[in-house]
């Protein structure tokens, strides 16, 4: 097995507890270490194409340890000063749902089997309403999401929803369940190209809490799902931890392992990580630990330095303060104008029922873009269509 694969399984295996045991000895002298290696990478794209695999387990559990608590500030300004040296743009994307048919029962989730809203898979004809509304935004990726319901929801309906959008959208995205490798090889083909998939948590003892019922709870099939899809021909990958299941130092060290893992089947690829913290929704319970503002940068300053190269995502569950605090130097992909439920784009405001997760940052893409390019980024992913921006009179600078 590949050092890459083996750091990773060995973090999974040993688990949360060994893990926590050998965090809580890490010292001020290991972080200050700890800064100085990655402060001496040279590399924009990854701190892995310059150390050995060894050496980043080191490094890396040195800066999310407990005692790089007191050096926050410094990890935070080494990400900045990081994220510099690259291109000065933030990509734009927003989620269309299709389905909240699900059979699994994840205990943090709206859609969840056992909760009793109304279930709607969108017809052809409206995917194509939802693909028309949303396109007017300005936004040209597109996320499509569903739960994991295969009678209603399985790869061909998953490729038609694809066919329906891709005249719309320069990019397709997907976010739903597990494929093979020829599965995922199909949707590539009909052109999707960004695949996102999060572990949720990659502690396994808190994944089997968490996933009641249905084949979510099959963990190993899940964590290898993302090497199927570069398998397949993928060559942007979207992994994450859904903040608030598990120890975000855990899950931070196991992110950085997945993404390093990642990033060694294929040079060429694309890899980013999400950091969706629990929010409410109807019959979903909330977050069993959860993450403050400050590990959240924390998390977000540690890979950063750790992994220049990669993408980190900051979706519509923060608010917009946040967001904008945050994006450019952190945050380098936004999902935008977001609606979380299936028909959301084309159907009048609802008052919250049948979300998957409820957003905290309502403002529409117009608003987003204009925001960044006020603060001097360039905008990736968005075409000025609506005018809005316009009315804020600010020239923005998009870079297709
Ligand atoms: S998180 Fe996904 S798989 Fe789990 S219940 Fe929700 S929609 Fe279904």
């Amino acid at each position: 097995m590949d050092d890459e694969a083996l750091a990773l399984f060995t973090l999974i295996a040993r688990g949360a507890e060994d893990f926590k045991a050998r965090a809580d000895r890490w010292t001020d002298a290991a972080v200050e270490q700890a800064l100085e290696t990655v402060k001496s990478v040279t590399s924009v794209t990854s701190v892995g194409s310059d150390v050995a695999t060894a050496d980043f387990v080191r490094t890396a559990e040195a800066l999310v340890s407990p005692a790089a608590d007191a050096h926050r500030a410094t990890l935070r300004a080494l990400a900045v000063q990081r994220a510099a040296v690259g291109p000065q743009t933030v990509s734009l994307y927003s989620p269309l749902y299709l389905s909240n048919a699900c059979t699994n029962r994840c205990v943090y989730c709206g859609f969840r089997h056992d909760n009793d809203i109304a279930r709607l898979t969108l017809t052809d004809a409206a995917i194509e309403r939802e693909a028309t509304m949303l396109a007017k935004s300005g936004v040209q990726e597109v996320l499509l999401l569903t739960g994991e319901a295969p009678a209603q929801v399985g790869v061909d309906y998953v490729i038609r929803a694809i066919e329906i959008t891709r005249s719309r959208f320069r990019t397709i995205g997907l976010e739903v369940f597990p494929m093979s490798v020829s599965e995922y090889a199909r949707v590539c083909q009909a052109g999707a190209s960004v695949l996102t998939l999060y572990q949720e948590t990659y502690d396994p003892r808190v994944y089997r809490q968490v996933h009641q019922a249905g084949r979510k709870r099959n963990f190993q099939h899940r964590l290898s799902a993302p090497h199927r899809a570069v398998e397949a021909g993928f060559r942007s990958i979207g992994i994450g931890a859904l903040l608030g299941l598990g120890d975000w130092r855990f899950e931070t060290l196991a992110l950085a392992l997945h993404a390093r893992f990642l990033q060694a089947l294929a040079p060429d690829l694309q890899v980013s990580i999400s950091f969706p913290r629990i929010r409410s929704a109807e019959g979903a319970v909330s977050a069993r630990r959860a993450v403050d503002d400050d590990a959240l940068i924390h998390m977000m300053s540690a890979l950063r330095v750790l992994l220049p190269g990669v993408t980190l995502v900051l979706s519509t569950r923060e608010t917009a303060e946040l967001r904008d605090a945050l994006s450019g130097t952190l945050a380098t992909k936004l999902s935008a104008g977001s609606k979380t439920n299936p028909g959301g784009y084309s159907t009048e405001a609802t008052d919250g029922r049948g979300e998957q997760f409820e957003v905290h940052d309502h403002r529409p893409a117009s608003v987003v873009a204009a925001s960044l390019v006020q603060r001097g980024f360039g905008v990736r992913g968005y075409v000025e269509n609506m005018g809005g921006t316009r009315a804020l009179g600010t020239r923005l600078t998009f870079v297709g």
